[in-house]
């Protein structure tokens, strides 16, 4: 996986095949391509041994149009500024496709979470939290987890906020743990997403999800998730990987028994249902029906696109697909169902959470599990009568018109302050 594209210029190339099919003057559209502002900020901490250890963190307000900026936060050596500017944009139009009254956001710190003690880590994200306590808020900008974060992280962050604004404002944070008033359903709900957009991607295409093979790279959160749940719905699991490799077997395996090796003994590599190690190149070009890529942006470049074997790919990843891959898999007729759709499930249930922390009311789980799936599958709906109306090459353009209509007319609405 690399970064030699840069996913900022993914993203914009996104928005400029989309805009082929909008009919929207230039200075309009050139808007929508760039963040409001972006914070850069150096963190110094303590770490354990009395030394200060400088870390760079970033914090991108994409675009505002549609509510307050909302958007996760990640660790990863790989963190850039671009990286960021990407995912914040991603999340503007990944709102705007399923509708739902925010903006987008996103922030991140260059950090290996795995190199560092828990303590470290959690003085890390204080530290941050500090630094973002003026442009965060339940009505500002309202962060949540992605990759290396989670419930812990979130807990301090809406900690700290609390502490310096003393007040509470649980609805500043979402992904939180439930005690802290996260939603019951936040943890599964971006696999969810991916599992209902798999069903109803099957279903539109006329295929049978129950005899489909299906290859998972990134066995995370999302992955994971997602191939349970799409193991549910009667599909095959027969291979999945993570950061040190995959494993294959062509008869199918059980992915909750795969997740539990993975949480036994840190990686899916050795899991003892798999008859064959794979590298993760090997996965992405195996003969299945359906691929997932559940790791990290760029994951498919043009030339593994060639490859590729799956006839549906359904993004549970953010910009898994340099532009060049999309390009190849069009051409090719491979169906790619997009990231802003599939993995929309996360920020619908953050969503959620904020409704539910801001009534100070909270939902069953089973509330949570059906309204995702009212918004997923309205979203489906639209993104097909869109692809239909326009005749769009493929599924992302059509989710992109669909969303970025949306925005530009939120901004209409509000016109152009002087
Ligand atoms: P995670 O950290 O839980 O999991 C990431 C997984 O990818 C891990 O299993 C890791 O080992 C694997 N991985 C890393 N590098 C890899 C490589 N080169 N090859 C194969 N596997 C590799 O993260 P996550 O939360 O599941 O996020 C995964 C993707 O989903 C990201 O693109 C993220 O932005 C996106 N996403 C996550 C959420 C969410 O709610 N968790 C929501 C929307 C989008």
């Amino acid at each position: 996986m690399s970064n030699e594209v840069n996913p900022f210029e993914s993203l914009q190339e996104q928005i400029d095949d989309a805009a082929a099919y909008l009919e929207y003057p230039t200075d309009v559209l050139e808007r929508l391509k760039h963040p409001e502002r972006v914070l850069e900020t150096n963190l110094s901490v303590e770490m354990d041994d009395g030394s200060i250890e400088v870390f760079k963190a970033f914090r991108s307000q994409f675009n505002g149009d549609r509510g307050p900026y909302k958007g996760g936060i990640r660790y990863h050596p790989q963190v850039s500024r671009d990286e960021v500017k990407a995912l914040s944009g991603w999340m503007v139009y990944k709102c705007a496709a399923v509708n739902i009254p925010y903006g987008g956001g996103k922030g991140g710190i260059k950090l290996d979470p795995r190199e560092y003690s828990d303590g470290e880590v959690e003085r890390v994200t204080r530290s941050f939290a500090k630094e973002l306590r003026p442009f965060i808020g339940e009505d500002r900008d309202i962060p949540a987890p992605d990759v290396n974060t989670g419930q812990r992280e979130m807990n301090w962050i809406k900690d700290t906020y609390e502490t310096l604004e003393n007040t509470t404002e649980p609805g500043v944070i979402t992904g939180k743990a439930p005690e802290s008033g996260g939603s019951a359903g936040r943890v599964e709900a971006t696999g969810r997403s991916v599992m209902l957009t798999t069903r109803e991607a099957f279903d539109y295409l006329g295929k049978d999800v129950g005899e489909a093979t299906v290859a998972v790279q990134g066995y995370g959160n999302a992955g994971s998730v997602a191939a349970k749940l799409i193991d549910d719905l009667g599909a095959n699991i027969v291979a999945v990987s993570d950061s040190s490799g995959a494993v294959y077997n062509p008869d199918g395996f059980d992915a909750r028994a795969a997740k539990s090796h993975k949480n036994e003994t840190g990686s899916v590599t050795g899991f003892e249902d798999a008859t064959e190690e794979l590298t993760n190149e090997e996965l992405l070009t195996l003969d299945v029906d359906l691929l997932i890529p559940a790791a990290l942006e760029n994951a498919i470049n043009g030339d593994i696109a060639q490859e590729v074997q799956a006839d549906i790919i359904v993004e549970a990843a953010n910009g898994p697909l340099t532009p060049r891959a999309d390009d190849v898999l069009t051409d090719r007729d491979v169906a790619v169902f997009p990231d802003i759709l599939a993995n929309a499930g996360g920020v619908t249930v953050s969503y959620f959470e904020w409704v539910q922390n801001r009534q100070r009311f909270y939902w069953e789980e089973q509330r949570v599990n059906d309204e995702l799936e009212r918004v997923i599958t309205n979203a489906f709906d639209n993104l097909v009568k869109t692809y239909e109306r326009t005749d769009a090459p493929s599924f992302r353009t059509a989710m992109y018109v669909v969303a970025i209509e949306r925005v530009v007319n939120a901004a209409e609405e509000a016109g152009i302050w002087p």
